[in-house]
Formats: structure tokens, C-alpha cells, sequence
């Protein structure tokens, strides 16, 4: 068995800022400390991209674009590279998931089996569309021929959170990428690490110099740099509401860039009185919210429940997440790692409050300390029973291991506390009915909607959501859709002039 500790301990990280091919400091020199929240121990400095290093990196990937050499590229060879990165980042697994697990606090066994191959996956499935997507030629008059064809935007601006930092990444990058755009990633200051990696396997693989360059930095400074830039065709983001919204005002304030936005949920997993096999149900439904520390933007933080089966269920999720290993990211056997950071610790830990102070009734809820751990940031599996849906427990996101649970009586009641909801990111309706799981389905307002199971997602499908949870979709083909506009080219095949009578 790997000794990840000692293997931690070893590791000295690129920390550095990746513009135009080349790591290089901050202009200014500035850096800022990323910790490991498995103990709260320093990993490393890492240089602080500032405006002008945004700038750097920005008219880097606009002068890659404008030079042609990924953007007019072959596509065969935009496959060949791309195809190049997944065998790399597959190659180099246990250096990225070990990266990803100390920066980010994920069980290392979670950041080997998915959150590596996961982005492995999904720079490969890109990479094999590139050449499987077609044109149209318009039904146009017999002496013209209209062309629509995708063109890629130009320089893309990815801004991404630490709660999944490859595998957001990737959704991002593979498609903007495979779709003949330059990219300037902005990592989160929590987890900067993995991407610095991904760039020195990106520039291993052949990615052109500018093509794909990676600023660490602080939101406020380089993240707003980024929004705020004149040559950003687009930004694609995935965070909070907060920051999603202020990426609006950065478009509309700077050249009126396009914005996609994921901003999380607080998505219902609903289960009716005639749910089948309410044991495997309990343990999707745990699994669904405690899964990386309740850390998902599409965890199913809330349980919408029928009375007739609420308490048996209620206390088989409470079972199954109390079974559930809680510990070090860095063993092998720990199924819910750590909170990614003090303040995001505080931040679950005060909501523990408020449900006390609203009398709700709290299992779990508190900070642990696995044993050696004394510093890390760990907090229960907790379920709030008895909760208001309309009250705070039921409508904020909380992002830690906290599900609140709420009685309901029938599909129809099930389904107006379910969407009763700023968010709509995903859902779950548990029903052995065929007719009444699609209805449900059908009413939910989520992006996605799982019957009788939870959390599948794949490359394949869309992923996304409506109302606050955002706009524009990653994974699947309609990516490419985020990442290109249709052009319309108009050709006389006449002597004579074409005219719109
Ligand atoms: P955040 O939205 O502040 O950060 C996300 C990204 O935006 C990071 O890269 C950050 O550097 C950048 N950013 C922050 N402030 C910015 C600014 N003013 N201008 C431009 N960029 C900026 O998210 P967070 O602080 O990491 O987490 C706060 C809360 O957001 C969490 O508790 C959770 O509720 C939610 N969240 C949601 C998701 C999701 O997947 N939807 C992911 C992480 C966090």
C-alpha cells in the first residue's frame, strides 16, 4: 500500500504561473500560501497572477489564436494532441490525484478512481468529436450556396472553484480547446496546483505555446482581470451566485463578452411512499449528499420525504452516512475526506447553528478531529430533521455534508416543496410507478433529473441549470455549442447579382 503522506511530503509542486508556454513568477512577485485541509499544514507558495499577468496571458492566447496554429490547425492533429493529454494525464495519475487530494481535501482513493480518469475522459471524448462534427448548407435558391459553419469564439477566460478542480477544469478546457479556441484558466486560490500540473502535461503533449495558459491568482484580482478583459470572447465560469453575477457586470462594464455560468444548487432528492427498495434508496441518498464532504454543486442536500416512510428512512440515511469513513484524504480507505478550508469549515459550522437556534433537530453537525489530524478541517455527516423548506436550512447552499430533510405528503406536495427553490440544478424522484416517476420528472425544474438512482453523470449527457443554478451547459456535444459561434457564408453561384425577392 502507497504511503501518500510520505509521498506528500516529497512532492515539490510547479507553483508557478503558466503564460505563453513557459512558467514564470508573477510580474510583481507576488504569491499567496495554498494549505492542505487534511491537517492545515502549508503545501506551498504559489505566485498571484495580477492584472498585468492576466494581460500577459490573455494577448498570449489571442495571438495564438490570430497566428492560426491550434485554431485553423488540422483537426486530426487538435485529436492527436488532445488524444496525447489523456494518455499523459492516465500516465501521470497518482501525481495528479495526489495533488488534488492534498490541495483540495478529496479521498485520494476518489481522486484515483474518478476525478483523474474522469478528466482523462473527458480531454478524449473531445478530442474524438473533433472530427465527427458536421456542417449544414442551407436550403438557399439553386444559384446560391449558404454555408453555417462553427467557428471557434477566440480566447476563452475559464474561471473554476476547488470542490472538483480537474474535473471542472476539463468539462471546460476540452471543449474550448477541441473546438480550436485558446484558453486562459484562472484555478481557485484554494487549489491551484493540479492545473499547473495539467499545463506542464498540456505543453508535454504539443500544445502550442499560448494556446492554453493557467493564472493563479486571487478572484477579486485576477479573476476580475479576466472578466474585465477586451480580448475575452468569453468567460466561462463555476462558483457562486455572488461571483456568477459579478462575471455579468464585468461583461456588460468591459466589450460585452458572453458568459456561462454553474452556480450551484440545492437540489432535492425526492422520495414517495411507494419508493421500492428504500435500503438502496438510503444509501444513494447518503451517498448523494456526503460524497466529498457534501462539497458537489449537485449534492442532494435536500430530502423531500413522504410521512409514510420517512422515519425508516430518515434513520437508514443516518446509518449509512454514521458507516461512512470519515478521515484522511490521504488514506486509502477514508470515503469522506475534509473540507477544503477553515473558512468554508466555519461556513458549514454555522449553519449547524442556525438549525440549532431554529429548533430543528441536528444529527451530527459538529467538527471532528481524526485521530493524528488535529488541525484538518472535518465535520460529521448531518442530518437536519423537521425543516421548513422555506426557512434557511432549506434554501441555502451549504456545501458541506448537510442534508435537510422535510415531510411531505403525496407526489403533487412533493413536487411544490421541491421546486419551491431559487435553484434548479438537479433532482431525484424515488417511485416503483412508471407513469408517476415520469410525471414528477417532468415537473421537476432541474437540469438534470435522476429516477430511482442518484449522482450518474457522464461526458455524454448535459450538465447544468436553470434559474440561479445559471446558464449555458458543459459535458456532451451541446458544449461545443458554449464554445463556437455559427457563421453564415453567402456564395453567388449565378452571372447575376443574388437578391432577397
Ligand atoms: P467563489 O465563487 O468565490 O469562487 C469561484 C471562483 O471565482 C474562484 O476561482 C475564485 O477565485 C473566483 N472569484 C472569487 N471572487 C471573484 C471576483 N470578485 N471576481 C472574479 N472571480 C472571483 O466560490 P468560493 O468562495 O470558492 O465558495 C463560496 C461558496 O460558493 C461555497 O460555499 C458554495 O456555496 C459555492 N460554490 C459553488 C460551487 C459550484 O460548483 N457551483 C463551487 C464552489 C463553491
Amino acid at each position: 500500500m502507497t504511503n501518500w503522506a510520505d509521498r506528500a511530503a516529497a512532492l515539490t509542486p510547479e507553483t508557478r504561473l503558466f503564460i505563453d508556454g513557459e512558467f514564470r513568477p508573477a510580474l510583481d512577485g507576488a504569491t499567496f500560501d495554498t494549505i492542505a485541509p487534511r491537517d492545515g499544514s502549508l503545501i506551498a507558495a504559489v505566485s498571484a497572477g495580477g492584472t498585468a499577468d492576466v494581460d500577459l496571458a490573455v494577448r498570449a492566447a489571442s495571438r495564438a489564436f490570430e497566428a492560426g496554429i491550434w485554431s485553423r490547425a488540422d483537426r486530426r492533429e487538435r485529436a492527436r494532441v488532445m488524444l496525447r493529454l489523456s494518455e499523459l494525464m492516465l500516465e501521470d495519475l497518482d501525481e495528479l490525484a495526489l495533488l488534488e487530494s492534498l490541495d483540495s481535501g478529496h479521498p485520494i482513493g476518489d481522486a484515483r478512481r474518478v476525478d483523474v480518469p474522469n478528466a482523462a475522459r473527458t480531454m478524449r471524448w473531445y478530442a474524438e468529436a473533433i472530427d465527427k462534427m458536421y456542417d449544414e448548407i442551407a436550403p438557399a435558391p439553386q444559384n446560391a450556396l449558404a454555408l453555417v459553419t462553427r467557428e471557434p469564439l477566440g480566447v476563452i477566460g475559464a474561471v473554476v472553484p476547488w470542490n472538483y478542480p480537474l474535473i471542472i477544469t476539463a468539462w471546460k478546457i476540452a471543449p474550448a480547446l477541441a473546438a480550436g479556441n485558446s484558453v486562459v484558466l484562472k484555478p481557485a486560490e484554494l487549489t491551484s496546483l493540479s492545473a499547473l500540473r495539467l499545463a506542464e502535461l498540456a505543453a508535454r503533449a504539443g500544445l502550442p505555446a499560448g494556446v492554453f495558459n493557467v493564472v493563479p491568482g486571487l478572484g477579486s484580482v485576477a479573476g476580475e482581470a479576466l472578466g474585465r478583459h477586451p480580448l475575452v470572447d468569453k468567460i466561462t465560469f463555476t462558483g457562486s451566485p455572488a461571483v456568477g453575477r459579478k462575471f455579468l457586470s464585468y461583461a456588460g462594464e468591459s466589450n460585452g463578452k458572453q458568459v456561462a455560468l454553474e452556480l450551484g444548487g440545492k437540489s432535492p432528492q425526492v422520495v414517495l411512499a411507494d419508493v421500492e427498495d428504500l435500503a438502496a434508496c438510503a444509501s444513494a441518498v447518503a451517498w448523494g449528499i456526503f460524497y466529498n464532504a457534501g462539497q458537489t454543486c449537485h449534492g442532494g442536500s435536500r430530502l423531500i420525504v413522504d410521512e409514510r416512510v420517512h422515519d425508516e428512512l430518515v434513520s437508514e440515511v443516518i446509518a449509512a452516512g454514521d458507516s461512512m469513513v470519515l478521515g484522511d484524504p490521504l488514506d486509502d480507505a477514508t470515503q469522506i475526506g475534509s473540507i477544503a478550508s477553515a473558512i468554508q469549515l466555519d461556513r458549514v459550522l454555522g449553519y449547524t447553528a442556525v438549525a440549532r437556534d431554529e429548533g430543528i433537530s441536528v444529527h451530527g453537525g459538529d467538527r471532528v478531529r481524526p485521530e493524528g489530524l488535529a488541525e484538518g478541517f472535518y465535520v460529521e455527516p448531518t442530518v437536519f430533521t423537521g425543516v421548513d423548506n422555506s426557512g434557511r436550512i432549506g434554501q441555502e447552499e451549504i456545501f458541506g455534508p448537510a442534508l435537510a430533510v422535510s415531510k411531505v405528503r403525496g407526489p403533487a406536495d412533493a413536487v411544490r416543496v421541491a421546486n419551491d427553490s431559487a435553484y434548479g440544478l438537479a433532482a431525484s424522484v424515488w417511485t416503483r410507478e412508471v407513469t408517476t416517476a415520469h410525471r414528477v420528472a417532468q415537473q421537476l425544474r432541474a437540469g438534470t433529473v435522476w429516477v430511482n438512482t442518484y449522482d450518474v453523470a457522464d461526458v455524454i449527457t448535459p450538465f447544468g441549470g436553470f434559474k440561479s443554478s445559471g446558464s449555458g451547459r458543459d459535458r456532451s456535444l451541446h458544449a461545443f455549442d458554449s464554445y463556437t459561434a455559427l457563421k453564415t457564408t453567402w456564395i453567388n453561384l449565378g452571372n447575376s447579382p443574388l437578391t432577397n425577392d
